[in-house]
């Protein structure tokens, strides 16, 4: 049976119980835990021509906030924005190639929560129109050429699974073989749990090609957007020779309240921000989206790429 077989089917058995509803009015059972569907809406920005801004909570228009680089036109707030649009926003015109858009995990492990993982992924893919977690590619940034790998936060909350992590080693690789400077774009709630070990593997995996490429001589910028947590950070994300951050981004490993709970003290103010975190080293430079084009050309011309 078919995807659309089944939801006409599913249509068709709701019409029916609506129709013996109005009959007999029964009320309806109550839920079982396993039929509540978390909505996914609040981490993604409503539709409607206008939207609440998170950052000064006044009423903006959609489209200006969108033409000012999905960036709040009265406060700076810096929307997250998916892998396709930050491609768009940092390549130069149609000068992008993507690469390895094949790759597919396994699911070897057999994992079901409360669906099975081959299913959610599934479903992912049919919301999104993505394949996976990160897109990678080559192309010029203000006619420098660079190898570019970008997560997805809109793709499962860019959770690094083995396909990610595939991908940003073969970026890598491809990157050092070239001789390209490489630039990668992080956003992630961490790994993918549903993958498991397979998943943890990817931070020791990209570390060592990165590793490699740095012996090759390579040039790593890595660039933090909001969030980037988990093992993204505890890997890659912070091995670049150049670590920028999107102004307010969250960074860390566990997540700000974890951590209060967990030392049971106050934090103090902005903590795990890119700006506290350039304030303590972490970071060597929060850059606005709109200048971030400019930033990563003037890196490379720096380090002479
Ligand atoms: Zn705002």
């Amino acid at each position: 049976m078919t995807q659309a077989d089944t939801s006409q089917t599913d249509a068709k058995r709701l019409t029916e119980n609506a129709d013996t509803n109005r009959e007999t009015s029964t009320p309806e059972p109550p839920k079982t835990w396993a039929e509540v569907k978390v909505s996914t809406r609040k981490a993604s920005i409503p539709e409607g021509l206008w939207l609440s801004c998170p950052g000064c909570e006044k009423m903006i228009f959609r489209k200006q906030m969108e033409a000012n680089l999905h960036v709040c036109p009265q406060c700076e707030h810096h929307f997250r924005i998916g892998a396709r649009e930050r491609i768009n926003q940092l390549m130069d015109d149609g000068a992008f190639e993507p690469l390895f858009t094949n790759l597919r995990c396994a699911d070897p492990l057999n994992f079901v929560d409360r669906r099975p993982y081959p299913d959610r992924l599934k479903a992912e893919q049919e919301r999104t129109g993505e394949n996976e977690g990160a897109q990678a590619g080559v192309g010029f940034i203000k006619g420098r050429r660079v190898a570019l790998c970008c997560l997805d936060l809109t793709f499962f909350m860019g959770s690094m699974g083995s396909v990610v992590g595939e991908t940003l080693t073969r970026t890598i690789e491809h990157a050092a073989e070239r001789d390209l400077p490489l630039v990668v774009i992080s956003c992630s709630g961490g790994a993918r749990m549903q993958e498991s070990t397979l998943s943890l593997m990817q931070m020791a995996k990209t570390s060592a090609a990165l590793a490699r490429y740095d012996d090759a001589g390579g040039l790593f910028i890595s660039v933090l957007t909001d969030p980037t947590t988990g093992g993204v950070t505890a890997s890659f994300a912070m091995l670049g020779d150049v670590i920028l951050a999107e102004p307010k981004a969250l960074i860390g490993f566990a997540g700000p309240r974890v951590i209060k709970q967990t030392i049971r003290q106050d934090l103090p103010e902005g903590f795990q921000r890119s700006e506290y975190l350039q304030h303590t080293g972490m970071v060597d430079r929060v850059v606005h989206r709109a200048e971030l084009r400019n930033e990563i050309a003037r890196l490379i011309d720096y380090a002479g790429k």
